[in-house]
């Protein structure tokens, strides 16, 4: 067994993020075989150095790996909480309680986000404690593809389904759907819904698609990450934990 950087070690028993952990370890919150480091990259052997943090031993287990897959209601936000939006982890807080009761001693798994959706958009949103993972299906090598469905605010002319099929610029790059096609309406329907598929997965993507074609985004809903399909079944707010052939159904 090779020796770990001190900070990596704690990240992975759930202490903090990579870089909380650092922090906790500058602050002087942790001590290696007696002695207090300040250092996060100092080599340890998470099962023969003593590690304590805040006098606390370190969890002997780690918490396992989980996936889960939620229906992002709009109005919950993905990264730090701003007014007027709640944070969408918050939605597995009550799982988390009755986690917790059920492993008495174990630290809670810290869960994030798989990439982000708007606090406007809804759908289909991973939520893990497994960062390569995470890392994998964010990262654009992967050429996972996402399905959106956007409700635009008039009937789309094929000019607009071109334009949004041509692509635009998204933070200096190029980024263009994979599938664009219209939904088919109803004929005393105002509205209609775009299915839009892309890979790239950049900042408001979508929005920026749409919205250069001359529509109002009126609604933007997930519905596939990969392989994986936003149940029918699954409300808003609502979430499944992830069976393992489901998980390997995203990559
Ligand atoms: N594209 C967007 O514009 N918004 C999202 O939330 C996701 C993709």
């Amino acid at each position: 067994r090779e020796p770990q950087r001190l900070a990596k070690v704690l990240a992975a028993a759930g202490v903090a993020s990579r870089r909380g952990s650092e922090e906790v370890v500058f602050a002087g919150r942790v001590t290696v075989n007696g002695q207090v480091c300040k250092v996060p990259q100092t080599p340890v052997d998470p099962l023969k150095d003593s590690i304590y943090v805040d006098g606390k031993s370190l969890p002997k287990k780690l918490a396992t790996k989980m996936y889960f897959a939620l229906n992002k209601p709009k109005g919950y936000i993905c990264s730090s909480v701003q007014e007027g939006t709640r944070p969408v982890l918050s939605l597995l807080d009550d799982y988390f309680k009755i986690w917790a009761q059920r492993n008495p001693g174990l630290p809670l798994p810290r869960m994030f986000t798989v990439g982000r959706l708007d606090v406007a958009t809804s759908g289909l949103l991973l939520v893990t404690n497994d960062g390569d993972f995470a890392n994998k299906v964010s990262h654009p090598s992967s050429g996972l593809t996402k399905e959106y469905i956007v409700t635009v605010n008039e009937k789309v002319t094929r000019r607009q389904l071109a334009a949004i099929a041509g692509g635009t610029m998204v933070q200096g790059v190029k980024c263009v759907p994979m599938i664009v096609e219209s939904i088919e309406m109803e004929p005393d329907e105002t509205r209609q819904r775009v299915k839009i598929v892309v890979s790239e997965g950049r900042n408001h993507e979508v929005r920026h698609l749409v919205e250069n074609a001359g529509l109002e985004v009126l609604a933007l809903k997930r519905t596939r990450i990969g392989g994986l399909r936003l149940s029918r079944k699954l409300g808003l707010g609502k979430f499944d934990e992830l069976t393992e052939e489901q998980v390997a159904k995203v990559l």
